[in-house]
């Protein structure tokens, strides 16, 4: 289930679910992911329970690519993105414990400090702000490839086969990386990724996550020797230049999200 589609084969037009009325039903439009070939219409249209969504036109083609587990079900337009700091996140990502909860919402008080005994509370909540990685692509995802964030372009927040262009010169700094399996090394603690999915596109390179916690490295390592080829995986990354490979230092499982 989507919360948008496109109107159009090139994919400039969006529509969101919840500005469709129940005329739109049968309509077919584009999956949310550029890539994929398959048609969604609306569902749910009528529904007292459920808030309308775009899924598969039925009998036709099936999702390809990670639009079959990723529904942008929330868009960058349902995430607060008043004081966006991409490279903190991405800190937080790769040093924190893991937390329970990514959507928690944001509870703007009007007043500093506590309230008086015995006053009713005068919260609002709003859009939650984006702080798993999750959030994070989702909101690139969701964007059109030159799109913003907070100020923070889609392209240089996220390396995946549409930003390919952009990544002439290597993956260095702060990024989300889109990418496969490819081994590990013991001895250097690192487990080492192909970027990007498709074999292609001409700017390929490796990156690697460089462990100091044997008991996340083992754990891990264990995990990515027995996935699919084909499977998705995003990393968050400071990548630096390690003799043409580019490795981030890696404390958190926070800073991995598998598709
Ligand atoms: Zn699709």
């Amino acid at each position: 289930m989507g919360s948008f589609a496109y109107i159009n084969a090139a994919r400039t037009i969006k529509i969101y679910a919840k500005d469709c009325t129940a005329k739109n039903k049968d309509t077919p439009f584009y999956c949310w992911n550029p890539d994929c070939k398959a048609k969604v219409n609306l569902k749910a249209a009528n529904s007292i329970h459920k808030e309308p969504y775009f899924g598969l036109v039925s009998n036709t083609l099936k999702h390809t690519g990670w639009c079959k587990k990723i529904t942008l079900e929330k868009t960058s337009r349902d995430y607060d993105s008043h004081g966006f700091n991409f490279n903190k996140i991405i800190n937080n990502l790769l040093t924190e414990p893991p937390r329970t909860s990514s959507n928690t919402p944001v509870i703007n008080s009007p007043t500093l400090g506590l309230p008086a005994p015995g006053t009713p509370p005068t919260t609002t909540i709003t859009h939650s702000k984006p702080v798993s990685i999750s959030d994070l692509y989702q909101i690139c995802k969701s964007l059109m490839i030159n799109g913003d964030f907070g100020g923070i372009k889609r392209k240089i927040m996220l390396c995946d086969d549409k930003s390919n262009f952009f990544y002439t010169k290597g993956i260095l700094g702060y990024h989300l990386v889109e990418c496969t399996y490819h081994h590990y090394d013991p001895l250097k603690k690192t487990i080492y990724f192909k970027y990007p999915l498709s074999s292609t596109l001409p700017n390929q390179y490796t990156v690697g996550l460089k462990f100091y916690n044997d008991k996340l490295f083992k754990k891990l390592e264990k995990f990515f020797y027995k996935c699919p080829a084909n499977q998705i995986i995003v990393l968050a990354g400071n990548w630096k230049n390690k003799s043409g490979i580019y490795v981030t230092d890696c404390n958190s499982k926070k800073a991995i999200y598998t598709l």
